[in-house]
């Protein structure tokens, strides 16, 4: 109990210690992650086949299993200077709140403008873009967290961008619109009649409110369409987790300082970028045999992936024109219930994440969102922070693991990611405050139309 007194509310590193390498997760991996396949020959994706959609460095780093360790650029760490390192806070007022033994820890991502730790990998994948000599790039966004980060990334290396935005969200978040068009990003609606796959998806279902697999579709398109284009993806890829293992690298060597080791890391997922980074060099441990964590992520009960989903080949948009990633997935036609208000709605998984997961190197819980916004209001009321409602999915986890603490007399470590904050979110905030948020939980009726649409072949039956 004393060596706590000395732990002070936020662990903030010095900016000489902000990480010079990422770290590859893949390289202590004994199953690799499954590699991307072409959805017509079944064959691994090669570096030639992914370089029409993905710049050449980043497609070095996606098909990279073995390099252990990353330099990152010179660039792209005075860029982190600007915002990193981002503080880690001992959540003394939510423990006194829970009246727990349990010692609480966040990571804090959320001290930019994007309001999340997208940006981390932002400024790598506009940098390689911009090294390339490329003109610009596209990409989708849901919530707006992604498209906010790459504009201002874009906006900092003078590269276009163009972003295709879910349609219920351009609707519901104007100011998220407005924030990435103040970064000079071009923001169109989706599914749009700018696009193929967009007239296409609007002629099968003209009130369709979009989904973050039909807006991948539509910015798969336009790049691979577009002289001097490329397509950049904000989750789910291995070379956007390589990017977040910074969050993750700096936790630990805060917590190396103290001398504070975790029992427990609990992360939302979404696509698994942010869980994928803070857990990196922990799983890394673990893999090596060096110390054993229990890990866990996070999800809706709306839109279950991990808890629910299928482990095979699938692919990773609406309109199939992505390589097909072998991970937890729902079917990418799936599309959460119009009144689910908590983001992560994404219908896969990381690939490296669905391996561990695969695997039992960590666990999964889901959540419902009425539950997740209590946990959201318990903290802001107590911590100060407005929570995104992606980073309270962990706030709930955290909170149930700290009150079971409480009933056992276990003084656990916890330590969990949270994200970002919500302004942007105050529709969602809204509807629980005037009590209409509800839940929904899907049939396995209901699962199984997702499911029906994911691709059959030798090697992926389910
Ligand atoms: C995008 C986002 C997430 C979910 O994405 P992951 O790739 O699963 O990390 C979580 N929290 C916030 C604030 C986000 O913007």
């Amino acid at each position: 109990m004393a060596q706590n007194k000395e732990i002070p509310y936020k662990i903030y590193l010095k900016e000489d210690q902000i990480p010079k390498q990422w770290y590859n997760v893949r390289a202590d991996m004994k199953n690799k992650p499954a590699p991307l396949i072409n959805p017509g020959t079944h064959q691994p994706m090669s570096a030639a086949d992914l370089a029409p959609v993905f710049c050449d460095e980043l497609v070095a780093q996606e098909l990279d299993n073995d390099t252990a360790y990353i330099d990152i650029p010179q660039e792209i760490q005075d860029f982190y200077k600007m915002y990193r390192p981002s503080p880690l806070v001992r959540a003394y007022c939510l423990e006194k709140k829970l009246d727990t033994p349990a010692k609480i820890y966040y990571k804090f991502e959320g001290n930019n403008t994007s309001g999340s730790h997208k940006l981390n990998s932002a400024i790598a994948q506009a940098y390689y873009a911009k090294k390339q000599g490329l003109k610009g790039v596209t990409t989708e966004t849901g919530a707006g967290q992604w498209g906010t980060a790459l504009s201002m990334a874009c906006a900092y290396l003078g590269l276009d961008c163009k972003v295709y935005m879910v349609k219920c969200s351009y609707e519901q978040k104007p100011f998220r619109r407005e924030v990435m068009r103040t970064y000079g990003a071009q923001v169109t609606p989706s599914p749009s009649d700018t696009t193929q796959v967009g007239r296409r998806i609007l002629a099968e279902n003209p009130d369709t409110t979009g989904s973050l697999g039909c807006a991948i579709s539509e910015a798969v398109e336009v790049a691979v369409g577009t002289e001097g284009y490329r397509y950049v993806l904000g989750s789910v890829l291995n070379q956007v987790l390589l990017h977040q293992s910074v969050i993750g690298l700096e936790t630990k060597a805060a917590m190396d300082q103290y001398g504070i080791v975790p029992d427990l890391i609990i992360g939302c997922a979404g696509g698994g970028s942010n869980l994928g980074g803070l857990i990196s060099p922990f799983m890394g441990e673990k893999l090596r045999g060096e110390r054993d964590y229990r890990i866990v992520a996070v999800e809706p009960a709306s839109c279950p992936s991990f808890t629910r989903g299928k482990f095979v080949y699938d692919f990773c948009d609406t309109g199939m024109v992505t390589p097909l990633a072998k991970m937890y997935t729902l079917g990418s036609g799936f599309i959460p219930s119009a009144n689910h208000a908590g983001g992560l709605r994404y219908h896969g998984m990381s690939p490296i994440l669905s391996q561990l997961y695969h695997d039992g190197l960590m666990e999964a819980v889901s959540v419902e969102q009425t539950a997740v916004f209590e946990a959201a209001e318990m903290f802001a009321r107590v911590e100060g922070i407005l929570p995104a409602p992606e980073s309270s999915h962990a706030i709930r986890v955290a909170i149930d693991e700290a009150l079971k603490c409480k009933e056992t007399g276990e003084e656990k470590t916890i330590l969990f990611g949270l994200t970002g904050t919500g302004y942007f979110d105050l529709v969602a905030y809204e509807k629980y405050n005037n009590g209409e948020m509800n839940d929904h939980i899907p049939t396995d009726e209901e699962l199984a139309v997702g499911f029906a649409g994911i691709p059959r072949f030798t090697g992926n039956e389910f």
